[in-house]
């Protein structure tokens, strides 16, 4: 597993109260380091090559990085929403995390997977035409498009955040080449109040958007039933040539966000089980950070998962 982290995380912050701070990178990387994986940081002139503005066009078409740059000053300092605050440095930290992305994904689709991109601010929440969230560029969006430049015409994207990934189902709602599943906790009484299981996908895409919400209080058992049972032969039946995956450990029992109560043990069972069907299948992954916002989401969360997914196969 090769591990990548965003080299620029440090040129977000974000102001007091809001859980999506720098640290989270550092709790992700001692997470990964304690289990003896080394953490890569792309090299700034590697990641100055990534040019991926006309993918980022195609996902937000509403001139996102203009939009992010005008917001990048005092007297507005932030883009759609309050919990979107932009630093002066922000839109450089946004642009790192989408190429670190990129650079992740290259590397699985020439050098075989898998690979995890550790990355901040998130992306998931971001939708066509608004950040939202704590999300500014839809990272996993952005890489499914450059994949398809690239030639994969049959992306699966599996969101394992808490929390529903209403961005990347925006993008992808009427695309029949990007099969999109996202388990979250029910958005009825969870952000951002989508991902209702009637939500199946549009025109030529519809039936390649499947969502399953889970009430609050959710425990392990149920969730990995209804990863290994429902979700993962759905994404099977795509017959995907690449899986993404939209990798929050904000469904762990101590974070502060999410309702659902998975455990270390959990967390190990689902990195040996994604383990298991992406060997099974001989396909590329990538794993892309989002949410996940207490140090135990890192250290009894990512550990154990990576420790599964370890135990499998390299
Ligand atoms: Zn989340």
């Amino acid at each position: 597993m090769r591990i990548w982290v965003t080299p620029s995380s440090e040129l977000h912050p974000v102001p007091a109260g809001l859980p999506e701070i720098p640290e989270r990178l550092r709790w992700a990387e001692d997470a990964v380091r304690a289990i003896g994986l080394i953490v890569d940081r792309p090299m700034p002139e590697d990641l100055d090559r990534v040019d991926c503005t006309e993918q980022i066009a195609m996902v937000h078409p509403d001139g996102r990085l203009d939009r992010l740059r005008e917001g990048a000053v005092p007297w507005r300092a932030k883009i759609d929403t309050p919990e979107c605050p932009i630093s002066p440095t922000t839109p450089e930290a946004v642009m790192a995390a989408v190429q670190t992305t990129i650079w992740a994904l290259r590397g699985v689709l020439v050098h075989g997977g898998p690979a995890f991109a550790l990355v901040r601010p998130p992306g998931h929440h971001a939708t066509p035409r608004h950040a939202m969230g704590f999300c500014y560029v839809n990272n996993v969006a952005v890489a499914a498009r450059e994949a398809q430049r690239l030639g994969r015409t049959r992306v699966a994207i599996l969101d394992i955040d808490v929390h529903h990934g209403n961005g990347t189902q925006d993008v992808f709602y009427e695309d029949a080449q990007v099969f999109f599943c996202s388990l979250h906790e029910d958005p009825r009484t969870q952000y951002p109040g989508t991902g209702f299981a009637a939500e199946r996908g549009a025109g030529a895409g519809l039936g390649t958007t499947l969502n399953l919400p889970y009430a609050n209080g959710t425990a392990g058992e149920t969730y990995l039933r209804g990863l290994d049972d429902t979700a993962l032969p759905a994404l099977a039946a795509h017959r995907p040539d690449l899986l993404l995956v939209s990798a929050g450990f904000d469904t762990h029992e101590a974070d502060p966000l999410g309702g659902f109560l998975l455990s270390g043990a959990d967390f190990r069972r689902m990195g040996q089980g994604l383990a298991r069907w992406v060997a099974a299948r001989s396909i590329p992954a990538l794993l892309v950070l989002e949410g996940g916002y207490d140090p135990l989401c890192f250290s009894d969360g990512l550990r154990p998962f990576l420790e599964g997914w370890l135990s499998l196969i390299d």
